[in-house]
């Protein structure tokens, strides 16, 4: 019984090891699609989507529920000041419905992640 208890400790570690590694390539995929096609910016980020992006990825180094954080939009803290809060889910909602076919393995990742609830 013991033994079943700690292979599935194992198992969720390395999920959990695997969604926090792909989040900020998620955020950053997200951001880039949604600053191109309603920002129109053709190389990188604009100033105000570059803010963003390190806002959001300072968020995710200092997320209180790590190792075994939710995926972001079902964590119960909410970290993010109200501004910047707006403006990701604005992203989110745009960039995350396109992310199935422009980054389906990213999106993949996030919909197993989903599935997780924090261990907290
Ligand atoms: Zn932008």
């Amino acid at each position: 019984m013991s033994l079943l208890y700690y292979f599935r400790g194992m198992i969720l570690k390395f999920f959990y090891r695997l969604f926090v590694h792909f989040e900020p390539y998620t955020i950053e995929r997200m951001i880039r699609i949604y600053c191109r096609d309603i920002h129109k910016t053709r190389n990188g980020l604009c100033p105000e989507c570059k803010e963003l992006k390190h806002y959001a990825l300072s968020r995710l180094d200092a997320c209180p529920l790590l190792p075994r954080k939710p995926v972001c939009s079902r964590c119960p803290v909410h970290c993010y000041k109200s501004d910047m809060r707006n403006k990701i889910r604005n992203v989110m909602r745009y960039s995350g419905p396109r992310m199935v076919y422009k980054a389906p393995f990213l999106a993949l990742i996030h919909g197993i992640h989903m599935q997780f609830k924090s261990s907290r």
